[in-house]
């Protein structure tokens, strides 16, 4: 089955920006100080099926710094050029039960860094993508993006500056990595190409139509394009599954029945597979680096829509 009606869908989404938007809990982000400069009240919310309808409630069109929901698109680009089975052999799949950034996802596996979705895998994910150089890797990544999104996405330049200022963790990260012989490109350059992908602007309305993407097996369900193989897609959303939400993923699952991803900005993007992608944005966040009213919102979105994909009716 596809989503319910659009008059469903638009009063939902209404009602759940008015009903979400009044909980004040949750911290913006600060280790990055301009995205600390983020207003708390900020929230928007959008739903895009896979036939290209598009609903949208509250800060739709507000553009902010995509930061972590890059990375399960970085990975599909990746996954898509080298083929799954390579992808896996240097980046694994297990969830790491551990904060984003933490230093252990390097040498959870035996052989490889842990998944792509926290910082050490998705930086290893970063230096993957092809090109010889980092300005090519960057331009690699910049148009997949934008195909995903259907619309060019730019980078935020004061987002980027400050990232770059305040990046020692992501650069030490990945010259450990490079010690295990698990990156692929020099790390710091490697590290600056992954802050640049953190650092593009995208609304929600951009992450719904990402996400649509994914659940949509690949084809961007606002320009008919294909962006990458179904193939792709399905090991990418089973990824999200386990590890999309770092280490609250498994309350997410148990609530929500869907594959996400969350960013330190405060977006999250949802995918219900076969039926479309749904995205929130509002910058306060739990202890885990996840949204407070996204979190909310995508609770009570999955489960009225009936999109939960455990539930067998
Ligand atoms: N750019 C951020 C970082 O690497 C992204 C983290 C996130 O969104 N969880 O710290």
């Amino acid at each position: 089955g596809r989503l319910a009606d659009g008059e469903q869908v638009q009063r939902l989404l209404t009602e759940a920006y008015e009903r979400y938007a009044l909980v004040h809990e949750g911290r913006v982000a600060d280790y990055i100080p301009l995205l600390a400069q983020a207003s708390p009240d900020l929230f928007g919310l959008a739903v895009v099926s896979v036939d290209g309808d598009i609903f949208t409630a509250g800060d739709a069109d507000y553009e902010f710094s995509i930061q972590s929901v890059s990375k399960p698109f970085v990975f599909a680009l990746v996954a898509e050029a080298l083929g799954h089975a390579a992808a896996r052999e240097k980046i694994g799949v297990n969830n790491t039960g551990l904060p984003f950034n933490s230093v252990m996802a390097i040498e959870l596996n035996d052989d490889r860094t842990a998944n792509p979705m926290v910082n050490a895998g998705a930086i290893a994910t970063t230096s993957l993508i092809p090109g010889d150089t980092a300005d090519a890797k960057w331009q690699f990544i910049q148009q997949g993006l934008s195909r995903f999104a259907g619309r060019e996405l730019q980078l935020d330049g004061e987002v980027y500056a400050s990232e770059t200022a305040s990046n020692r963790r992501n650069q030490g990260i990945a010259k450990l990595l490079a010690g295990y012989d698990r990156m692929y490109f020099e790390p710091l350059e490697a590290t600056d190409v992954y802050t640049r992908q953190c650092s593009l602007n995208v609304t929600v309305t951009d992450l719904a139509v990402m996400s649509a993407t994914l659940a949509d097996g690949g084809i961007n369900p606002i320009t008919q394009q294909r962006v990458v193989s179904a193939d792709t897609c399905k090991r990418v959303l089973a990824v999200l599954a386990t590890a999309g939400l770092y280490e609250h993923s498994g309350e997410w699952l148990y609530d929500i029945g869907l594959p996400a991803k969350s960013g330190v900005s405060g977006g999250i993007m949802t995918a219900a597979p076969g039926k479309g992608g749904l995205a929130t944005f509002s910058p306060p966040l739990d202890s885990a680096g996840n949204s407070v009213r996204g979190r909310r919102a995508t609770t009570m979105l999955s489960d009225v829509l009936g999109l939960n994909l455990f539930a067998s009716k």
